[in-house]
Protein backbone atom coordinates (compact mmCIF):
# COMPACT_ATOMS: atom_id res chain seq x y z
CA UNK A 1 0.00 0.00 0.00
CA UNK A 2 1.13 3.37 -0.35
CA UNK A 3 1.10 6.50 1.23
CA UNK A 4 -2.05 8.07 1.81
CA UNK A 5 -2.95 11.12 -0.50
CA UNK A 6 -2.62 14.30 1.68
CA UNK A 7 -6.44 15.99 1.76
CA UNK A 8 -4.67 19.11 0.55
CA UNK A 9 -4.64 21.20 -2.94
CA UNK A 10 -1.58 23.51 -4.46
CA UNK A 11 -2.24 26.09 -7.25
CA UNK A 12 -0.21 25.79 -9.93
CA UNK A 13 1.38 29.45 -11.17
CA UNK A 14 -0.11 30.74 -14.88
CA UNK A 15 2.06 31.31 -17.90
CA UNK A 16 2.33 32.39 -21.26
CA UNK A 17 2.32 29.56 -23.50
CA UNK A 18 3.66 29.37 -27.20
CA UNK A 19 0.90 28.82 -29.96
CA UNK A 20 3.10 26.69 -32.59
CA UNK A 21 0.07 25.95 -35.04
CA UNK A 22 -3.17 27.34 -35.91
CA UNK A 23 -4.89 24.64 -37.69
CA UNK A 24 -8.43 23.34 -39.47
CA UNK A 25 -8.70 20.15 -37.75
CA UNK A 26 -6.56 18.67 -34.23
CA UNK A 27 -7.23 15.43 -33.53
CA UNK A 28 -5.53 14.17 -30.19
CA UNK A 29 -4.79 10.52 -30.07
CA UNK A 30 -3.47 8.43 -32.60
CA UNK A 31 -4.65 5.42 -32.33
CA UNK A 32 -7.19 3.89 -34.68
CA UNK A 33 -9.60 6.49 -34.24
CA UNK A 34 -7.23 9.06 -34.24
CA UNK A 35 -5.46 7.66 -37.51
CA UNK A 36 -8.26 7.59 -39.41
CA UNK A 37 -9.66 11.29 -38.58
CA UNK A 38 -6.61 12.49 -39.27
CA UNK A 39 -6.20 10.92 -42.94
CA UNK A 40 -9.58 11.45 -43.55
CA UNK A 41 -9.79 14.73 -42.84
CA UNK A 42 -6.21 16.01 -44.59
CA UNK A 43 -7.77 13.81 -48.04
CA UNK A 44 -10.67 16.01 -47.39
CA UNK A 45 -8.59 19.07 -47.75
CA UNK A 46 -8.08 20.39 -44.33
CA UNK A 47 -5.05 21.00 -42.72
CA UNK A 48 -4.51 18.86 -40.23
CA UNK A 49 -2.51 18.36 -36.69
CA UNK A 50 -2.30 15.05 -35.04
CA UNK A 51 -1.10 14.94 -31.42
CA UNK A 52 0.32 11.60 -29.85
CA UNK A 53 1.26 10.81 -26.68
CA UNK A 54 3.71 7.92 -27.28
CA UNK A 55 6.78 7.32 -30.55
CA UNK A 56 4.15 5.34 -32.36
CA UNK A 57 0.63 5.44 -33.89
CA UNK A 58 -1.92 2.76 -33.34
CA UNK A 59 -2.57 3.04 -29.78
CA UNK A 60 -3.37 -0.53 -28.59
CA UNK A 61 -3.41 -1.76 -32.14
CA UNK A 62 0.17 -1.30 -31.85
CA UNK A 63 1.49 -0.50 -28.53
CA UNK A 64 -0.95 -2.56 -26.97
CA UNK A 65 0.39 -5.56 -28.93
CA UNK A 66 -3.70 -6.28 -29.75
CA UNK A 67 -3.00 -7.28 -33.33
CA UNK A 68 -6.32 -8.87 -34.71
CA UNK A 69 -8.57 -6.79 -36.41
CA UNK A 70 -11.83 -8.52 -36.39
CA UNK A 71 -15.29 -9.04 -37.35
CA UNK A 72 -15.47 -7.21 -40.85
CA UNK A 73 -18.45 -8.84 -42.35
CA UNK A 74 -21.23 -11.09 -41.23
CA UNK A 75 -21.68 -14.68 -40.56
CA UNK A 76 -23.34 -14.42 -44.34
CA UNK A 77 -19.97 -13.48 -45.52
CA UNK A 78 -21.12 -10.18 -45.92
CA UNK A 79 -18.37 -7.01 -45.65
CA UNK A 80 -19.55 -4.40 -43.56
CA UNK A 81 -16.30 -2.94 -42.88
CA UNK A 82 -14.15 -1.31 -46.20
CA UNK A 83 -12.85 2.07 -46.12
CA UNK A 84 -9.55 3.15 -44.63
CA UNK A 85 -9.28 -0.04 -42.70
CA UNK A 86 -9.32 -1.88 -46.05
CA UNK A 87 -6.48 -0.08 -47.06
CA UNK A 88 -4.51 -0.42 -44.15
CA UNK A 89 -5.37 -4.31 -44.23
CA UNK A 90 -3.89 -4.05 -48.34
CA UNK A 91 -1.04 -2.20 -47.35
CA UNK A 92 0.16 -4.90 -44.57
CA UNK A 93 -1.10 -8.03 -47.01
CA UNK A 94 1.24 -6.44 -49.54
CA UNK A 95 4.05 -6.24 -47.19
CA UNK A 96 3.40 -9.82 -46.06
CA UNK A 97 2.29 -8.59 -42.78
CA UNK A 98 -1.25 -9.85 -42.11
CA UNK A 99 -3.16 -12.53 -42.27
CA UNK A 100 -7.28 -12.87 -43.50
CA UNK A 101 -9.16 -15.83 -45.06
CA UNK A 102 -9.49 -15.95 -48.43
CA UNK A 103 -12.49 -14.35 -49.44
CA UNK A 104 -14.45 -17.10 -51.05
CA UNK A 105 -13.85 -18.17 -47.55
CA UNK A 106 -15.92 -16.01 -45.81
CA UNK A 107 -18.85 -17.22 -43.99
CA UNK A 108 -18.21 -20.59 -45.03
CA UNK A 109 -17.76 -23.46 -42.98
CA UNK A 110 -14.91 -24.98 -44.70
CA UNK A 111 -13.35 -27.75 -42.15
CA UNK A 112 -10.10 -26.58 -43.36
CA UNK A 113 -10.34 -22.98 -42.48
CA UNK A 114 -12.02 -23.81 -39.83
CA UNK A 115 -9.56 -26.00 -38.20
CA UNK A 116 -6.66 -23.95 -39.03
CA UNK A 117 -8.17 -21.16 -37.29
CA UNK A 118 -9.38 -23.78 -34.13
CA UNK A 119 -5.48 -25.07 -33.95
CA UNK A 120 -3.82 -21.82 -33.79
CA UNK A 121 -7.17 -20.77 -30.53
CA UNK A 122 -8.10 -18.00 -33.21
CA UNK A 123 -11.54 -18.93 -32.99
CA UNK A 124 -12.43 -16.27 -31.03
CA UNK A 125 -11.53 -14.14 -33.98
CA UNK A 126 -11.74 -16.16 -37.24
CA UNK A 127 -14.46 -18.21 -36.45
CA UNK A 128 -18.03 -18.16 -34.75
CA UNK A 129 -20.76 -20.96 -34.17
CA UNK A 130 -23.95 -20.17 -36.35
CA UNK A 131 -27.12 -20.07 -33.64
CA UNK A 132 -29.53 -21.84 -35.92
CA UNK A 133 -27.30 -24.46 -36.84
CA UNK A 134 -24.64 -25.01 -35.10
CA UNK A 135 -21.51 -24.96 -37.54
CA UNK A 136 -18.53 -22.65 -37.29
CA UNK A 137 -18.56 -20.03 -40.06
CA UNK A 138 -15.46 -18.25 -40.79
CA UNK A 139 -15.48 -15.04 -40.04
CA UNK A 140 -13.17 -12.06 -42.41
CA UNK A 141 -10.71 -11.06 -39.58
CA UNK A 142 -7.21 -9.79 -40.11
CA UNK A 143 -4.25 -9.96 -37.24
CA UNK A 144 -1.66 -8.16 -38.08
CA UNK A 145 2.05 -7.43 -37.49
CA UNK A 146 2.24 -4.21 -35.44
CA UNK A 147 5.52 -3.26 -36.31
CA UNK A 148 4.50 -2.86 -39.98
CA UNK A 149 1.63 -1.70 -39.14
CA UNK A 150 3.39 1.40 -37.12
CA UNK A 151 5.30 2.15 -39.98
CA UNK A 152 2.60 1.90 -42.77
CA UNK A 153 0.43 4.11 -40.16
CA UNK A 154 2.87 7.25 -39.91
CA UNK A 155 3.01 6.29 -44.15
CA UNK A 156 -0.59 6.97 -44.42
CA UNK A 157 -0.71 9.95 -42.46
CA UNK A 158 2.53 11.91 -44.00
CA UNK A 159 1.24 10.91 -47.34
CA UNK A 160 -2.02 12.45 -46.76
CA UNK A 161 -0.19 15.68 -45.35
CA UNK A 162 -1.21 15.49 -41.57
CA UNK A 163 1.52 17.69 -39.29
CA UNK A 164 2.30 15.08 -36.97
CA UNK A 165 3.59 15.17 -33.42
CA UNK A 166 4.96 12.35 -31.61
CA UNK A 167 5.71 12.20 -27.58
CA UNK A 168 3.21 14.89 -27.37
CA UNK A 169 0.55 14.41 -24.54
CA UNK A 170 -2.95 16.41 -25.24
CA UNK A 171 -2.94 18.29 -21.33
CA UNK A 172 -6.03 20.46 -21.56
CA UNK A 173 -8.45 21.68 -23.92
CA UNK A 174 -8.42 25.44 -24.79
CA UNK A 175 -12.04 26.68 -24.33
CA UNK A 176 -13.77 29.32 -24.78
CA UNK A 177 -17.38 29.21 -23.05
CA UNK A 178 -18.71 25.54 -24.29
CA UNK A 179 -16.40 25.54 -27.65
CA UNK A 180 -13.07 23.74 -27.59
CA UNK A 181 -10.59 26.02 -29.34
CA UNK A 182 -7.31 23.83 -29.54
CA UNK A 183 -5.05 21.95 -27.22
CA UNK A 184 -2.53 22.52 -24.42
CA UNK A 185 -0.27 19.94 -24.70
CA UNK A 186 2.90 18.66 -23.09
CA UNK A 187 6.48 17.27 -24.71
CA UNK A 188 10.20 17.09 -24.29
CA UNK A 189 9.83 20.74 -25.82
CA UNK A 190 7.68 22.04 -22.62
CA UNK A 191 4.26 23.28 -22.80
CA UNK A 192 2.65 24.23 -26.17
CA UNK A 193 -0.55 25.28 -27.94
CA UNK A 194 -2.58 24.32 -30.94
CA UNK A 195 -5.54 26.27 -32.01
CA UNK A 196 -7.98 24.47 -34.25
CA UNK A 197 -11.38 25.17 -35.94
CA UNK A 198 -12.65 21.45 -35.16
CA UNK A 199 -10.43 19.11 -32.61
CA UNK A 200 -11.15 15.06 -32.36
CA UNK A 201 -11.08 13.80 -29.59
CA UNK A 202 -9.12 10.27 -30.12
CA UNK A 203 -7.60 9.93 -26.88
CA UNK A 204 -9.98 6.29 -26.50
CA UNK A 205 -10.03 7.06 -22.49
CA UNK A 206 -11.71 10.63 -23.77
CA UNK A 207 -9.56 12.89 -21.82
CA UNK A 208 -10.23 15.94 -24.37
CA UNK A 209 -14.19 16.03 -23.71
CA UNK A 210 -13.73 14.99 -20.28
CA UNK A 211 -12.07 17.96 -19.62
CA UNK A 212 -14.23 20.16 -21.96
CA UNK A 213 -16.99 19.68 -19.76
CA UNK A 214 -19.19 17.38 -21.58
CA UNK A 215 -21.33 15.06 -19.72
CA UNK A 216 -20.13 11.25 -20.07
CA UNK A 217 -20.81 7.72 -18.32
CA UNK A 218 -18.25 5.76 -16.63
CA UNK A 219 -20.35 2.72 -15.64
CA UNK A 220 -19.21 -0.71 -16.30
CA UNK A 221 -20.59 -3.64 -15.23
CA UNK A 222 -17.98 -6.02 -13.46
CA UNK A 223 -17.25 -9.02 -15.73
CA UNK A 224 -18.06 -7.02 -19.35
CA UNK A 225 -14.60 -7.68 -21.37
CA UNK A 226 -14.58 -3.30 -21.46
CA UNK A 227 -14.46 -3.72 -17.23
CA UNK A 228 -10.76 -5.32 -17.43
CA UNK A 229 -7.29 -4.18 -17.88
CA UNK A 230 -4.89 -6.20 -19.50
CA UNK A 231 -0.87 -6.56 -20.63
CA UNK A 232 -0.09 -8.42 -23.86
CA UNK A 233 2.97 -10.33 -24.25
CA UNK A 234 5.13 -12.80 -26.53
CA UNK A 235 6.56 -15.67 -26.14
CA UNK A 236 9.13 -16.64 -28.66
CA UNK A 237 10.82 -19.74 -29.72
CA UNK A 238 8.19 -22.32 -28.83
CA UNK A 239 8.31 -25.50 -30.53
CA UNK A 240 4.88 -25.26 -31.77
CA UNK A 241 4.74 -28.64 -32.97
CA UNK A 242 5.77 -30.34 -29.91
CA UNK A 243 3.38 -28.00 -28.46
CA UNK A 244 0.53 -29.42 -30.46
CA UNK A 245 1.34 -32.41 -30.17
CA UNK A 246 1.54 -32.62 -26.23
CA UNK A 247 -1.75 -31.06 -26.82
CA UNK A 248 -3.10 -33.76 -28.55
CA UNK A 249 -2.10 -36.96 -27.02
CA UNK A 250 -2.54 -35.71 -23.27
CA UNK A 251 -5.60 -32.88 -23.43
CA UNK A 252 -6.33 -33.15 -20.08
CA UNK A 253 -2.91 -32.74 -18.77
CA UNK A 254 -2.25 -30.04 -21.00
CA UNK A 255 -5.13 -28.11 -19.06
CA UNK A 256 -3.70 -29.01 -15.56
CA UNK A 257 -0.32 -27.72 -16.44
CA UNK A 258 -2.03 -24.40 -17.89
CA UNK A 259 -4.08 -23.92 -14.75
CA UNK A 260 -0.96 -24.40 -12.28
CA UNK A 261 0.98 -21.87 -14.70
CA UNK A 262 -1.44 -19.18 -14.48
CA UNK A 263 -1.78 -20.07 -10.46
CA UNK A 264 -5.74 -19.19 -10.32
CA UNK A 265 -4.28 -15.55 -10.69
CA UNK A 266 -6.09 -14.27 -14.40
CA UNK A 267 -8.99 -12.87 -13.96
CA UNK A 268 -12.27 -14.76 -15.31
CA UNK A 269 -11.97 -13.79 -19.15
CA UNK A 270 -8.51 -15.29 -18.92
CA UNK A 271 -9.52 -18.67 -16.95
CA UNK A 272 -12.45 -19.23 -19.75
CA UNK A 273 -9.53 -19.28 -22.03
CA UNK A 274 -7.75 -21.79 -19.74
CA UNK A 275 -9.71 -24.61 -19.97
CA UNK A 276 -8.78 -26.82 -22.48
CA UNK A 277 -10.58 -30.01 -22.12
CA UNK A 278 -10.03 -31.99 -25.36
CA UNK A 279 -12.49 -31.24 -26.99
CA UNK A 280 -10.50 -28.67 -30.29
CA UNK A 281 -13.61 -26.13 -29.93
CA UNK A 282 -12.54 -25.42 -26.33
CA UNK A 283 -9.97 -22.44 -25.99
CA UNK A 284 -6.39 -22.12 -24.80
CA UNK A 285 -4.44 -19.72 -22.74
CA UNK A 286 -2.19 -18.95 -25.73
CA UNK A 287 -3.15 -17.60 -29.12
CA UNK A 288 -0.52 -18.87 -32.07
CA UNK A 289 0.41 -16.17 -34.10
CA UNK A 290 -0.68 -17.06 -37.21
CA UNK A 291 1.00 -13.57 -39.39
CA UNK A 292 3.36 -14.84 -41.96
CA UNK A 293 7.19 -15.48 -40.83
CA UNK A 294 5.87 -15.16 -36.84
CA UNK A 295 6.65 -18.60 -36.08
CA UNK A 296 6.69 -20.29 -32.83
CA UNK A 297 5.21 -17.27 -31.71
CA UNK A 298 2.50 -17.05 -28.63
CA UNK A 299 0.65 -14.82 -27.02
CA UNK A 300 -0.50 -14.56 -23.71
CA UNK A 301 -2.71 -11.78 -22.81
CA UNK A 302 -4.24 -11.56 -18.97
CA UNK A 303 -6.99 -9.49 -18.58
CA UNK A 304 -7.43 -8.23 -14.80
CA UNK A 305 -10.51 -6.56 -13.40
CA UNK A 306 -10.47 -2.49 -13.03
CA UNK A 307 -12.63 0.03 -11.20
CA UNK A 308 -11.06 2.78 -13.27
CA UNK A 309 -8.80 2.68 -16.47
CA UNK A 310 -7.39 6.02 -16.04
CA UNK A 311 -6.15 5.79 -12.23
CA UNK A 312 -2.77 6.22 -12.33
CA UNK A 313 -2.08 3.90 -8.91
CA UNK A 314 -4.94 1.49 -10.30
CA UNK A 315 -3.02 1.16 -13.37
CA UNK A 316 1.14 1.31 -12.00
CA UNK A 317 -0.43 -1.58 -9.49
CA UNK A 318 -1.59 -3.83 -12.52
CA UNK A 319 1.28 -3.06 -14.80
CA UNK A 320 3.69 -4.69 -12.46
CA UNK A 321 1.32 -7.54 -10.93
CA UNK A 322 0.69 -8.19 -14.97
CA UNK A 323 4.09 -8.36 -15.59
CA UNK A 324 4.98 -10.69 -12.73
CA UNK A 325 1.96 -12.75 -13.97
CA UNK A 326 3.38 -13.07 -17.33
CA UNK A 327 7.34 -13.80 -16.44
CA UNK A 328 5.83 -16.82 -13.52
CA UNK A 329 3.45 -18.07 -16.59
CA UNK A 330 6.20 -18.42 -18.75
CA UNK A 331 8.50 -19.77 -16.22
CA UNK A 332 6.27 -22.46 -15.06
CA UNK A 333 5.71 -23.50 -19.00
CA UNK A 334 9.38 -23.39 -19.71
CA UNK A 335 10.36 -25.63 -16.84
CA UNK A 336 6.75 -28.44 -17.46
CA UNK A 337 5.17 -27.91 -20.79
CA UNK A 338 6.53 -29.40 -23.98
CA UNK A 339 7.84 -27.35 -26.69
CA UNK A 340 8.33 -24.39 -23.83
CA UNK A 341 12.20 -25.38 -23.09
CA UNK A 342 13.76 -22.61 -25.44
CA UNK A 343 11.35 -20.02 -25.64
CA UNK A 344 11.88 -16.78 -24.05
CA UNK A 345 9.47 -13.44 -23.82
CA UNK A 346 10.55 -11.55 -26.84
CA UNK A 347 7.93 -8.38 -25.82
CA UNK A 348 5.32 -7.21 -23.59
CA UNK A 349 2.83 -4.37 -24.59
CA UNK A 350 4.75 -1.20 -24.45
CA UNK A 351 1.18 0.45 -23.26
CA UNK A 352 -1.08 -0.93 -20.66
CA UNK A 353 -4.18 -2.59 -22.38
CA UNK A 354 -7.43 0.20 -21.48
CA UNK A 355 -10.75 -2.24 -22.69
CA UNK A 356 -13.03 0.87 -21.99
CA UNK A 357 -13.82 3.81 -19.98
CA UNK A 358 -16.00 7.05 -20.38
CA UNK A 359 -18.27 7.41 -22.90
CA UNK A 360 -19.54 11.16 -24.40
CA UNK A 361 -23.23 11.35 -23.50
CA UNK A 362 -23.81 12.00 -27.28
CA UNK A 363 -26.96 13.75 -29.48
CA UNK A 364 -27.44 10.61 -30.10
CA UNK A 365 -26.66 7.25 -27.63
CA UNK A 366 -26.29 3.76 -29.49
CA UNK A 367 -28.09 1.10 -27.38
CA UNK A 368 -29.48 -2.59 -27.77
CA UNK A 369 -32.71 -1.29 -29.17
CA UNK A 370 -30.71 0.08 -32.50
CA UNK A 371 -29.78 -3.60 -32.70
CA UNK A 372 -32.73 -5.24 -32.21
CA UNK A 373 -35.09 -2.89 -33.94
CA UNK A 374 -32.51 -3.65 -37.04
CA UNK A 375 -32.41 1.04 -36.77
CA UNK A 376 -31.07 2.44 -40.02
CA UNK A 377 -30.56 5.95 -39.36
CA UNK A 378 -31.03 9.01 -41.50
CA UNK A 379 -27.57 9.85 -40.86
CA UNK A 380 -25.71 6.33 -40.27
CA UNK A 381 -22.19 6.51 -41.08
CA UNK A 382 -20.49 2.96 -40.44
CA UNK A 383 -22.10 -0.53 -40.22
CA UNK A 384 -20.67 -2.77 -38.02
CA UNK A 385 -21.27 -6.44 -38.84
CA UNK A 386 -22.68 -8.17 -35.25
CA UNK A 387 -21.27 -11.15 -35.04
CA UNK A 388 -21.26 -11.46 -31.24
CA UNK A 389 -24.36 -12.10 -30.02
CA UNK A 390 -25.40 -15.65 -30.81
CA UNK A 391 -28.55 -15.96 -32.02
CA UNK A 392 -29.25 -12.09 -32.53
CA UNK A 393 -26.23 -11.97 -35.26
CA UNK A 394 -28.39 -14.15 -37.33
CA UNK A 395 -31.45 -12.71 -36.33
CA UNK A 396 -29.93 -9.00 -36.72
CA UNK A 397 -26.85 -9.28 -38.61
CA UNK A 398 -25.51 -5.15 -38.47
CA UNK A 399 -25.33 -2.15 -36.31
CA UNK A 400 -25.27 0.92 -37.80
CA UNK A 401 -24.22 4.17 -36.19
CA UNK A 402 -25.29 7.37 -36.84
CA UNK A 403 -23.29 10.43 -37.25
CA UNK A 404 -24.42 12.01 -33.70
CA UNK A 405 -23.08 9.37 -32.12
CA UNK A 406 -19.50 11.34 -32.30
CA UNK A 407 -21.37 15.00 -31.65
CA UNK A 408 -20.72 15.59 -27.34
CA UNK A 409 -24.26 17.03 -26.42
CA UNK A 410 -23.72 21.14 -24.80
CA UNK A 411 -20.36 21.10 -26.35
CA UNK A 412 -19.13 22.61 -30.04
CA UNK A 413 -16.11 22.48 -31.95
CA UNK A 414 -15.46 19.01 -30.62
CA UNK A 415 -15.74 15.36 -32.10
CA UNK A 416 -15.29 12.10 -30.63
CA UNK A 417 -13.95 9.63 -32.59
CA UNK A 418 -12.69 6.68 -30.52
CA UNK A 419 -13.82 3.76 -27.84
CA UNK A 420 -15.42 6.55 -25.85
CA UNK A 421 -18.51 7.54 -28.18
CA UNK A 422 -21.76 8.01 -27.46
CA UNK A 423 -22.65 4.31 -26.55
CA UNK A 424 -24.42 1.77 -23.58
CA UNK A 425 -22.33 -0.66 -22.30
CA UNK A 426 -23.93 -3.09 -24.35
CA UNK A 427 -22.71 -1.65 -27.56
CA UNK A 428 -19.33 -0.64 -26.21
CA UNK A 429 -18.35 -4.16 -25.05
CA UNK A 430 -18.93 -5.60 -28.58
CA UNK A 431 -18.39 -2.94 -30.50
CA UNK A 432 -15.47 -0.57 -29.86
CA UNK A 433 -13.10 -2.50 -31.63
CA UNK A 434 -10.01 -1.41 -33.79
CA UNK A 435 -11.68 -1.32 -36.83
CA UNK A 436 -14.76 0.10 -35.61
CA UNK A 437 -13.05 3.09 -34.17
CA UNK A 438 -11.18 2.71 -37.36
CA UNK A 439 -14.48 3.48 -39.25
CA UNK A 440 -15.54 6.09 -36.30
CA UNK A 441 -12.24 8.13 -37.56
CA UNK A 442 -12.87 8.24 -40.66
CA UNK A 443 -16.40 9.89 -40.36
CA UNK A 444 -15.37 12.22 -37.83
CA UNK A 445 -12.27 13.40 -40.01
CA UNK A 446 -14.40 13.79 -42.98
CA UNK A 447 -17.40 15.63 -41.14
CA UNK A 448 -14.82 17.87 -39.66
CA UNK A 449 -13.40 19.00 -42.58
CA UNK A 450 -16.65 19.25 -44.22
CA UNK A 451 -17.73 22.02 -41.06
CA UNK A 452 -14.62 23.91 -41.31
CA UNK A 453 -15.22 24.23 -45.67
CA UNK A 454 -18.50 25.30 -44.69
CA UNK A 455 -17.88 27.26 -41.85
CA UNK A 456 -20.71 25.61 -39.81
CA UNK A 457 -20.93 23.99 -36.56
CA UNK A 458 -19.80 19.86 -36.33
CA UNK A 459 -23.58 19.59 -35.74
CA UNK A 460 -24.68 21.46 -38.77
CA UNK A 461 -22.90 19.05 -41.00
CA UNK A 462 -24.78 17.96 -43.97
CA UNK A 463 -25.63 14.32 -43.71
CA UNK A 464 -26.44 13.44 -47.36
CA UNK A 465 -23.19 14.83 -47.94
CA UNK A 466 -21.18 12.98 -45.51
CA UNK A 467 -23.11 10.01 -46.65
CA UNK A 468 -21.64 10.44 -50.41
CA UNK A 469 -18.65 11.40 -49.44
CA UNK A 470 -17.84 8.56 -47.26
CA UNK A 471 -19.14 5.86 -50.21
CA UNK A 472 -16.56 7.71 -52.44
CA UNK A 473 -14.08 6.58 -50.13
CA UNK A 474 -14.78 3.17 -50.02
CA UNK A 475 -17.01 2.88 -46.74
CA UNK A 476 -20.09 0.61 -47.42
CA UNK A 477 -23.05 2.39 -45.70
CA UNK A 478 -26.43 1.13 -46.58
CA UNK A 479 -28.66 2.49 -49.27
CA UNK A 480 -30.41 5.98 -48.65
CA UNK A 481 -34.17 4.15 -49.46
CA UNK A 482 -33.44 1.78 -46.71
CA UNK A 483 -33.79 4.72 -43.60
CA UNK A 484 -35.92 4.07 -41.18
CA UNK A 485 -35.31 7.29 -39.63
CA UNK A 486 -34.24 8.22 -35.69
C1 LIG B 1 -6.00 -6.48 -24.15
C2 LIG B 1 -6.90 -5.96 -25.21
C3 LIG B 1 -7.33 -6.82 -26.20
C4 LIG B 1 -8.09 -6.33 -27.24
N1 LIG B 1 -8.39 -7.15 -28.27
C5 LIG B 1 -8.85 -6.60 -29.41
C6 LIG B 1 -8.84 -7.32 -30.62
O1 LIG B 1 -8.39 -8.45 -30.67
N2 LIG B 1 -9.31 -6.71 -31.73
C7 LIG B 1 -9.77 -5.45 -31.71
O2 LIG B 1 -10.17 -4.94 -32.75
N3 LIG B 1 -9.78 -4.74 -30.58
C8 LIG B 1 -9.30 -5.28 -29.45
N4 LIG B 1 -9.24 -4.53 -28.31
C9 LIG B 1 -9.87 -3.20 -28.29
C10 LIG B 1 -9.15 -2.19 -29.14
O3 LIG B 1 -7.77 -2.35 -29.07
C11 LIG B 1 -9.52 -0.78 -28.76
O4 LIG B 1 -10.87 -0.69 -28.46
C12 LIG B 1 -9.18 0.17 -29.89
O5 LIG B 1 -7.80 0.17 -30.10
C13 LIG B 1 -9.68 1.54 -29.54
O6 LIG B 1 -9.15 2.48 -30.44
P1 LIG B 1 -9.08 4.00 -29.99
O7 LIG B 1 -8.52 4.75 -31.13
O8 LIG B 1 -10.39 4.40 -29.47
O9 LIG B 1 -8.14 4.01 -28.72
P2 LIG B 1 -6.67 3.50 -28.43
O10 LIG B 1 -6.31 2.32 -29.25
O11 LIG B 1 -6.57 3.40 -26.97
O12 LIG B 1 -5.79 4.72 -28.95
C14 LIG B 1 -5.78 5.95 -28.27
C15 LIG B 1 -4.52 6.68 -28.66
O13 LIG B 1 -4.53 7.96 -28.09
C16 LIG B 1 -3.29 8.20 -27.42
N5 LIG B 1 -3.59 9.11 -26.31
C17 LIG B 1 -4.33 8.87 -25.23
N6 LIG B 1 -4.43 9.95 -24.47
C18 LIG B 1 -3.72 10.92 -25.09
C19 LIG B 1 -3.45 12.27 -24.79
N7 LIG B 1 -3.95 12.85 -23.70
N8 LIG B 1 -2.68 12.97 -25.65
C20 LIG B 1 -2.15 12.40 -26.76
N9 LIG B 1 -2.38 11.10 -27.08
C21 LIG B 1 -3.17 10.38 -26.26
C22 LIG B 1 -2.83 6.83 -26.99
O14 LIG B 1 -1.45 6.80 -26.76
C23 LIG B 1 -3.27 5.98 -28.17
O15 LIG B 1 -2.31 5.98 -29.20
C24 LIG B 1 -8.50 -4.98 -27.24
C25 LIG B 1 -8.10 -4.12 -26.22
C26 LIG B 1 -7.29 -4.60 -25.24
C27 LIG B 1 -6.81 -3.67 -24.19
Amino acid sequence: MGAKAPDTTILEPSKEIPVIRETDVLVVGGGPGGVASAVAAARSGAKVVLLERYGHLGGMATGGLVNAIPNLANLNGEQGIAGICQEIIDRLLAKNGAQVPKKASWGTSDKKVVDFYLDANYSFFYLRKHAVDGSFRVVYSCLADPELLKNELNQMVLEAGVDLFLHSWGARPIMEGNTVKGMFFESKSGRKAVLAKVVIDSTGDGDVFAAAGADYDATIRPGLRISNLAMSCWIANVDIAKRNAFRAAQPERYAELLNKATGGQFSRSLDRRAVVSGNRESEDLFFTDIVPNHDGVLTLQPHIPCKDQTDVEEMTRIDVDTRKMLVDTWDFCRKHVPGFERSWIMLTAPQLGTTGGKRVVGEYTCSEHDLTADRVFEDTIAVFPNNDTGRLACQHRDLCIPYRALVPRGIEGLLVACRGFSSTEFINNLWNLIPHCLCLGQAAGTAAAMAVDASCRVRDVDYKTLQAKLKDQNVILPCPAEGTGH
